[in-house]
């Protein structure tokens, strides 16, 4: 493939949000630089960005900008890149021998488009039948904002939360759905207000179609108190 037709794929991949691989793609060097050292480079490249785009930065209001953005990225939404942050596995026995589905739903997602840096915003639903580990309900919520705080796409992000799950409790049963809102679709280009975007992986028991409907339909339940 010549350079041209490789940059116009990759550009088309982009606009899709297509990605290429289930695994965030990292440098071999990604953690050379301590989070103080990256956040220094990234404060002086956001305060580039501003400048170029004509912005006086000797503004009250937008003196503090660069600071404030880099330590955002390296800190919290893009947090989840460092293993560091990842989600201690604390699992417990199965002590109630409660061997049906469990369903975490409604789970408030917030992640970046990697193709576009915009907010992705949504609901994950997950669900696993236990072999006999359990694991505390906060946990699945914490592992969603752990992959989540990546620069992402939903197809990714999703896969890699059931990945994680069928490690921690050592079963392939582990089902999530997303479904949510791409700002770059929303707000930019195409405007489009209303769409949003499903994306599910069903390991294990849940290929079954039964099993996966039944989760599903957890799922459209209304949740009263
Ligand atoms: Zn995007």
């Amino acid at each position: 493939m010549d350079l041209e037709k490789t940059l116009k794929t990759i550009e088309e991949m982009g606009d899709d949000h297509i990605s290429s691989s289930s695994e965030t793609p990292m440098r071999p060097d990604a953690f050379e630089l301590s989070d103080i050292e990256k956040i220094a480079l990234i404060k002086e490249d956001v305060r580039n960005i501003m400048e170029t785009l004509g912005l006086d930065l000797s503004d009250d209001s937008l003196k503090g900008t660069p600071n404030r953005v880099a330590k955002m990225f390296v800190q919290e939404i893009f947090g989840g890149l460092h293993p560091n942050r990842k989600p201690k596995a604390s699992t417990f026995d199965n002590k109630y021998k409660y061997n049906e589905m469990l369903v975490e739903k409604n789970i408030t997602l917030y992640s970046t488009c990697e193709h576009h840096l915009l907010p992705i915003v949504g609901q994950a639903h997950i669900a696993y039948i236990s072999n006999g580990t359990v694991v505390g309900l906060s946990k699945m919520n914490r592992i969603v904002d752990y992959y989540a705080k990546r620069p992402q796409v939903q197809e990714r992000l999703t896969m890699q939360i059931v990945k994680e799950l069928q490690q921690v409790l050592n079963t392939e049963d582990v089902a999530c759905v997303i479904d949510a809102k791409h700002l770059c679709v929303n707000s930019r280009g195409i405007r489009d207000i209303d769409s949003s975007t499903v994306t599910s992986e069903f390991g294990g028991a849940f290929k079954n179609s039964d099993t996966r409907k039944e989760f599903l339909d957890y799922i459209k339940l209304d949740t009263k108190f």
